[in-house]
């Protein structure tokens, strides 16, 4: 078969190939347990599907700008300036299908070939396939210390004549933690020295416990404008307001880089869905109370999973601050983290993210959006795999397991 050099340089999604797996299984009748999702179980907000059903009961869905209807802009102003006390113009907004189309058509945007693109070690699984998708070489930068937040020093040390841009995302898929204000406003301050792009993935920045405030990366910065600013903001519906389905995200940037993106975006795929971005606007313009309800029962499943994993000796966990993601260190049972998801999804049957994935070996990415019965069961069933005090037989269901692997 002749595929281009680029095709076959790209991986899977391993977080959606997962997803397949356990669907396939479930319609087998299989008992999974899901702890390898990436989306809240919650429905979306009344305001976004009233919104979206009636530009739908009206037959007229047609084409939109390509970087958005008005209204959805005007949405993501305001939310800007509630959130961020930024003023953007319409001009600094581009709307796209999820947050993943507007990091790749910036990534488009900004990168010549070779050029390098930092970000903090453990990192999104698709920022590096992103960035080689756009021409680009990925540069993860891992914490000597070996944790979850590299010190602004060791980003510094990975910026070089071809780097382009440092990609932060905070709080973080997959290790949940929050970054410190202090490295935020490290790095805005690095990347206003060494004009670099700074891109601020804000993804998860609602979905924040103990008590903290999302940090707003705008108040480090000494640039007088959005416009004067190489500092771009990625957001979207798909997390804060479960709505992962109707894929909107958009971007927040200067004016010349949101029309190249634009430009990029009007030729690949044109505008987002009308429907989407109708059910976009009812979200952001509509009652908000369901963001909290999201965060106040994720922080619950988060302390359920910490209580849990607490139990497990052997087991490593750094208490996260944010998302819906751990990522406990297992490789005191097994170093090689794929090995070791396969063989729980194998023997009992729960999906876990290899830390692999993430670019940090012997750790499994755990999911906490599901139910507290998926979150304790499922750790149940780990513990007992992977415990060799643990008795020899479980019952999944009304199914025996007996232990023959360790
Ligand atoms: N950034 C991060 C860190 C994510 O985890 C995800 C989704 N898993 C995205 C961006 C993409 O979001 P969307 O579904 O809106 O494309």
């Amino acid at each position: 078969m002749s595929l281009s050099q680029l095709a076959r340089s790209i991986s899977e999604s391993p977080t959606l190939k997962l997803n397949e797996t356990a669907a396939l299984l479930r319609d087998k009748g299989e008992p999974v347990i899901h702890l390898g999702g990436g989306e809240p179980k919650s429905k979306a907000p009344i305001d976004a599907i009233v919104s979206c059903a009636s530009l739908l009961s009206t037959g007229d869905v047609k084409y939109t700008p390509a970087d958005g209807i008005p209204a959805l802009k005007k949405a993501i102003i305001r939310y800007t300036e509630e959130h961020y006390g930024r003023l953007a113009a319409p001009e600094n907004v581009i709307a796209s299908s999820g947050a993943k189309q507007s990091i790749m058509v910036l990534l488009h945007a900004i990168l010549d070939p070779k050029e390098e693109v930092i970000f903090p070690v453990p990192y999104w699984v698709s920022y590096p396939e992103m960035v080689k998708l756009a021409g680009g070489v990925p540069v993860p930068v891992a914490a000597l210390d070996g944790g979850f937040e590299p010190t602004v020093d060791e980003i510094a040390q990975a910026v070089g004549p071809y780097t382009k841009a440092i990609i932060v995302n905070s709080p973080n898929n997959p290790s949940g933690a929050v970054y410190s204000d202090e490295f935020i406003a490290g790095v805005v301050e690095l990347c206003e020295k060494r004009n670099l792009y700074l891109v601020m993935d804000d993804t998860y920045n609602r979905l924040i416990f103990d008590g903290r405030k999302p940090t707003n990366c705008y108040r480090f910065s000494k640039a007088p404008s959005l416009d004067s600013s190489k500092l771009v903001v990625i957001n979207c519906v798909s997390k804060m307001y479960a709505m992962t389905g109707f894929r909107i995200g958009w971007a927040i940037g200067n004016k010349e880089l949101v029309r190249a993106m634009t430009n990029i975006q009007s030729q690949e795929t044109s505008g987002p869905a009308a429907p989407s971005q109708w059910a976009a606007v009812g979200a952001l313009n509509g009652v908000q109370s369901s963001i909290e309800s999201l965060r106040l029962t994720l922080e619950n499943n988060r302390n359920v999973m910490m209580t849990r994993l607490g139990a497990f000796s052997g087991v490593k966990v750094v208490k996260p601050g944010g998302t819906f993601y751990c990522f406990p260190d297992f490789s005191a049972y097994e170093k090689d983290s794929q090995k070791l998801c396969r063989l729980l999804l194998d023997k009992v049957r729960v999906v876990t993210v290899p830390g692999r994935e993430f670019g940090m070996e012997g750790h499994l990415r755990l999911s906490y959006c599901g139910t507290v019965k998926d979150v304790t069961e499922g750790i149940e069933r780990i513990k007992w795999a992977l415990d060799p005090d643990a008795p020899n037989e479980l019952y999944l269901g009304d199914r025996k397991l007996v232990r023959d692997w360790r």
